[in-house]
């Protein structure tokens, strides 16, 4: 029976350890802050922002909020981010996606400053993770990699699929296992014999958005499993893209969806807040 990888306490910890380094830094006139752009009114956006508000007051992290209508121009925003670009207080800039159609998303996300670039969507920020220097790690994989830590997974070596190739998940978590010397295989909706591929991973990161595609037979007898994908079944139960009850039982190590990779990503947003704001203090 396979370990289960507890995001939510390990998440916890890590908050804690982050609230520790913003009461330091506050100490020193130094409060982090985080901007969170929202523009129209989206349920399931305007939730995550919620969330994240409430965990950078938890933190102690200064917030901003910015609720923009669905109907505001590209040059609006454009120009909210100018403003915050050159905000002191501000250190981490996010802009909630996806954006209203009139707006082109890679021009916002562009214009974000990259050392304010939280998120890590800017193509510097992209291109500097491409090449092995990160200076903001994109929340959800970097909270991947932090659970692979946390479960003592030493990736040099070993074999690791990740299924989906999005540019928020797939692509760099890919890029993260690269540069821990992971050999990585990505595998899409084009990809043939997936199973087949599954099978022969040490680690599978499964990005899908498919409830319970990847089967629990496919999986090797020890290997580890971080299930990214959120999914609701039509009974409305959350489940990732992985079959968990039939993985559990030939995994080493999984995370459970809800409870696992999902808490990380928030944690991370609030990691790389703190982060820049240690980086302005270095000369
Ligand atoms: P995208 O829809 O952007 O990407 C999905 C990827 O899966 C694509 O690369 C697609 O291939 C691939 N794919 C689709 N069908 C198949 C198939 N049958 N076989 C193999 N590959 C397939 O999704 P995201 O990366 O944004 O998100 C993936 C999942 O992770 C979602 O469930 C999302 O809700 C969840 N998620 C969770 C987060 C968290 O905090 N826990 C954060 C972000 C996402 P192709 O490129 O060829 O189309």
């Amino acid at each position: 029976m396979a370990t289960i990888i507890d995001g939510k306490a390990i998440s916890e910890r890590l908050r804690e350890t982050i609230a520790a380094d913003v009461v330091a830094l506050a100490e020193r006139g130094m409060t982090p802050g985080l901007a969170v752009v929202l523009v129209g009114d989206d349920p399931a956006s305007r939730t995550y922002v919620t969330m994240k508000e409430k965990a950078c007051q938890k933190a102690g992290i200064y917030s901003q909020e910015h609720k923009l209508a669905e109907t505001t121009s590209e040059a609006e925003l454009l120009a909210l981010i100018d403003r915050l670009n050159r905000d002191e207080r501000i250190d981490g800039i996010l802009v909630q996606l996806p954006l209203p159609k009139q707006i082109d998303t890679s021009r916002v996300i562009e214009t974000i400053d990259p050392h304010k670039d939280v998120d890590g969507f800017h193509p510097y920020n992209f291109g500097r993770l491409a090449a092995g220097n990160p200076l903001f790690q994109p929340c959800t994989p970097y909270g991947i990699m932090k659970l692979l830590d946390e479960t003592g997974v030493d990736l040099t070596g070993k074999e690791v699929v990740v299924v989906g190739r999005s540019n928020i998940v797939g692509k760099p978590v890919a890029l993260m296992c690269l540069a821990r010397h992971a050999t990585v295989t990505i595998c899409h909706s084009r990809t043939r014999e997936l199973a087949k591929r599954v099978a022969q991973a040490d680690v599978v990161i499964a990005a899908v958005g498919k409830a319970e595609m990847i089967k629990g037979y496919w999986i090797k007898e020890g290997a580890v499993v971080i299930d990214v994908g959120i999914n609701r079944t039509e009974g409305k139960k959350l489940v990732g893209d992985v079959d968990f009850e039939a993985a559990l039982c030939r995994a080493s190590a999984i995370t459970p969806v809800p409870g696992g990779v999902g808490p990380m990503t928030i944690t991370m947003l609030l990691a790389n807040t703190v982060e820049s704001r240690k980086r302005r203090l270095q000369p």
